[in-house]
């Protein structure tokens, strides 16, 4: 990668935040042993490689259809949707065995923090879309990921309540939407990645 590359731009701000924050639900899914928080996080570092891919190619002044970078593209989104497959049936099997528990209000407090990390990013998105279909585009999905973000915040919420089985019942819901977003087949779909 040279250095041209990776010249700090909006869409490698964004991917910054993504994976960080990405990260940072991860580990916060282990440690309390939250399925809709690692389900976030897993669609949070989707967004950090998706993001990456975009500046990247706004760097190189590239097509985002360019023969490479589209076939990079369907290995990541390939990737994503096993990652968040697994997530989903990990989370259908805790269901299915009945082993959910009820969680502190950590989980819920990073879950809220997703929210406001899409939103975040959303808006710093938003101010170059009128330029950018690029940048409309990936303005459209993380306002959309800002309110899909609600479901592990509810999930979690609920099995801080006592009700535990709605965070894993969260994670199936968030994996799939996750799923939807990121096909591979549909590339050229606007509204994905
Ligand atoms: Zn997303």
């Amino acid at each position: 990668m040279n250095k041209q590359a990776l010249k700090p731009n909006r869409m490698l701000i964004a991917s910054a935040v993504n994976f960080i924050y990405g990260g940072a639900e991860l580990a916060v899914s282990q440690m309390e042993g939250s399925h809709a928080l690692l389900s976030a996080g897993v669609h949070e570092t989707s967004d950090g490689f998706a993001h990456g891919i975009k500046g990247v190619t706004e760097n190189l002044q590239k097509d985002l259809h360019d023969r490479r970078i589209r076939r990079l593209r369907v290995v990541v989104r390939s990737m994503i949707c096993a990652s968040a497959l697994l997530v989903g049936v990990s989370a259908a099997e805790e269901l299915r065995q009945d082993r959910a528990e009820t969680l502190g209000p950590t989980a819920v407090l990073v879950a809220l923090g997703g929210v406001a990390v899409h939103g975040g990013v959303a808006a710093m998105l938003y101010t170059k879309r009128e330029e950018n279909g690029l940048y409309s585009d990936a303005f459209r999905h993380a306002g959309a990921d800002a309110l899909s973000s609600f479901i592990a915040v509810g999930g979690t919420y609920l099995a801080a309540r006592g009700y535990a089985d709605a965070d894993p019942a969260a994670a199936i819901a968030g994996a799939s939407v996750t799923i939807a977003l990121n096909l591979p087949w549909r590339i050229h779909d606007q509204h994905g990645h």
